[in-house]
């Protein structure tokens, strides 16, 4: 891809957070906001809204008996757009002084208008005088009251400006709360573009194009999020959390996404430009030396060999595998093929889907993970064909997630099962379930895979003997702790330590408020951990670990020295997780797992880690 100077990125780097350094050299204007580090590079570019540009929204007329209906959507629409302001107050104890001062008054105007003002009663009165739907009376009102403001006599320019863009600002956020529509007004940003969004939902990031986008930041999200998941999937560099940002950003203006500090800037200044520079320099240098790494083995400097797989989401992602040296994908994560479409895919398609995967990885094994809808992963799809409910349930991640909803959509499961199974004569495939907790729901779903298998049969379809392997995440609580008695009736375990982390500490993983206390080194989640690997080893069934935990080469060691001995992880973390394998010895990390494993504080767990002797391979 061509970048011009001020509109690049570079993917990479070390893990973990930095301290953002101020720069002495910083411009007045210059605004550094702090977020959690999600996906490690640097990217310089003009910046851009998610609703900037393109958000237009075509005049749609009503008929004059859905009046009511109408304004009932409106005022959803504006109670969701005052929940979110009023989570963005409460968020802004957190920020510098100088960044309170500036955007809470902001966030008052905008609640203002959402309260009885003339912009809502304008709304409502054109949706029923004009007959026209929500969308288009909130923007016909915002166009008639900023018009109307800049026409004001008296008043000086800049503010009637500034008072103006605030009234296109919360029409803006309405529209986008009565649309509810993935954002689809990436395409139409300019290439190179730093996208900064309030909140991105998973399937938002689905929507990048690693190729046309630099880097992501958004106020919201959380550390191992699916949104995070994905956009270190597609390799951006990328920063959530940062509170604040959406209020200070003018669409255009320069901005630096430091994915490793955890950092975004605005308006930088010249010093914090040429530091950006050289790190996309130096990235982009270390880029080189890992790729080197690509046709090396995966093993320990006592000869233990370690497979190293890829967690697969999208069909982009595939060079970046090809890239990266992976030995196969362990977790295809499947409901990503279910994202941003009107309605299902059909066996045909999902057939088609998994045997372009598997094609592509030449022969080596391909663990489809079967649909996990729940929790912040949204489907249209799903809801438009009255699999799952428009309004999900008061406690989504406790709700009807995984395995639960395909043991009671019992077409939805069996279609998936036949397109994996029909995929499966193309190359190694594996099964995979996700959210188990109970061995009942195991022994059902093996029922089902049976049951598709003799239709497929009855149906004529050549099948793969033996049949793909069928195996469990293991990523709650209930999972790891049964895992011995799951063992005696699974093929494999992938031991989910995103979810195992989030739902052992009571801890969402996409919030951003609570991410401090997300912490995948608690004990508590390491001896689940180290139960449910023990178990699987016992039994002689294949244990790896494609939670976010397997990408970070701080961990290895531990994870090594506990037995594991097979991780997947996002392909672009494959190089660096090689590096540190290869420097390696297991019995060290055998005597090393053991001390930490002796501790019950978190602190003292994350000390050890941090001060384990590396070496360079
Ligand atoms: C996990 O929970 O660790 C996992 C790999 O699954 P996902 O991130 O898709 O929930
Ligand atoms: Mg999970």
């Amino acid at each position: 891809m061509n970048r011009t100077e001020g509109a690049a990125s570079a993917r990479g780097g070390a893990q973990g957070g930095r301290a953002p350094r101020r720069s002495p050299a910083a411009a007045p204007s210059e605004r550094r906001f702090q977020g959690i580090p999600i996906s490690p590079g640097v990217a310089i570019g003009p910046a851009y809204g998610s609703s900037e540009p393109g958000s237009a929204v075509t005049r749609q007329r009503i008929a004059a008996a859905d009046i009511e209906a109408e304004g009932a959507r409106l005022e959803a629409a504006i109670a969701q757009s005052r929940k979110q302001l009023a989570k963005l107050r409460a968020r802004l104890a957190f920020l510098p002084e100088d960044s309170q001062a500036e955007i809470g008054p902001l966030i008052d105007a905008y609640l203002r208008m959402l309260g009885p003002s003339r912009l809502v009663r304008g709304a409502h009165r054109r949706i029923a005088e004009t007959l026209v739907t929500a969308e288009t009376a909130v923007n016909d009102e915002a166009e008639g009251l900023a018009g109307a403001i800049l026409a004001t006599p008296g008043d000086e320019v800049t503010g009637r400006r500034r008072r103006a863009e605030e009234v296109h600002e919360i029409a803006r956020r309405i529209v986008r709360n009565l649309t509810r529509q993935p954002f689809q007004s990436f395409a139409s940003l300019p290439e190179g573009a730093v996208l900064l969004a309030e909140q991105l939902r998973p399937a938002d990031a689905a929507l990048l194009d690693p190729a046309r986008i630099a880097g992501v930041a958004a106020a919201e999200g959380g550390r191992e999020g699916h949104t995070a998941v994905m956009v270190r999937a597609l390799g951006l560099p990328a920063v959530l959390g940062a509170a604040g940002l959406t209020e200070a950003v003018r669409p255009g203006q320069l901005a630096i996404v430091d994915g490793t500090a955890g950092t975004v800037t605005l308006d930088p200044g010249a010093g914090s430009l040429a530091a950006a520079r050289r790190a996309l320099t130096a990235f982009a240098r270390e880029r080189g030396r890992l790729s080197k790494l690509r046709r090396l083995p995966a093993e320990t400097q006592d000869g233990q060999p370690v497979e190293l797989q890829a967690n697969f989401e999208l069909p982009r992602e595939l060079p970046l595998i090809a890239h990266s040296g992976a030995a196969g994908i362990g977790l295809l994560r499947s409901e990503f093929l279910f994202m941003n479409r009107e309605s299902l895919p059909d066996e045909d398609a999902q057939a088609e889907h998994y045997r372009s995967v598997v094609e592509a990885m030449g022969g080596d094994p391909v663990t489809i993970r079967v649909l996990d809808w729940g929790g912040e992963k949204e489907i249209e799809a799903l809801a438009a064909a009255g699999v799952v409910p428009e309004y999900g349930d008061a406690n989504p991640a406790l709700g009807m997630r995984g395995i639960r909803l395909l043991l009671r959509q019992g077409e939805l499961f069996e279609t998936q099962l036949a397109a994996i199974l029909r995929a499966a004569m193309a190359g190694p495939v594996r099964i995979l379930l996700p959210m188990v907790t109970t061995l009942s729901e195991v022994r059902a779903a093996r029922e089902v895979l049976e049951r598709v298998v003799r239709r497929l049969r009855r149906r004529g379809e050549r099948l793969p003997e033996p049949m793909p392997p069928l195996g469990i995440m293991i990523e709650t609580p209930g999972a790891a702790l049964a895992a011995d008695a799951l063992a005696l009736e699974t093929d494999f375990f992938a031991i989910g330590t995103n979810d195992l982390a989030m739902y052992t500490l009571a801890v969402d993983r996409s919030t951003a408020e609570v991410a401090p206390l997300y912490d995948p080194l608690h004990p508590a989640v390491l001896r689940l951990v180290q139960f449910a690997t023990e178990a699987a080893l016992r039994m002689r069934r294949p244990v790896s670990v494609c939670g976010e935990m397997a990408a970070d080469p701080h961990f290895i060691p531990l994870l090594l020295g506990l037995g594991l001995r097979s991780f997947s992880m996002n392909a672009a973390a494959i190089p660096r997780v090689k590096q540190a394998i290869r420097a390696l010895r297991a019995d060290d990390c055998a005597r090393f797992a053991h001390r930490i494993m002796e501790r019950a504080d978190p602190e003292q767990i994350r000390a050890l880690i941090d001060g384990f002797p590396r070496v360079e391979a």
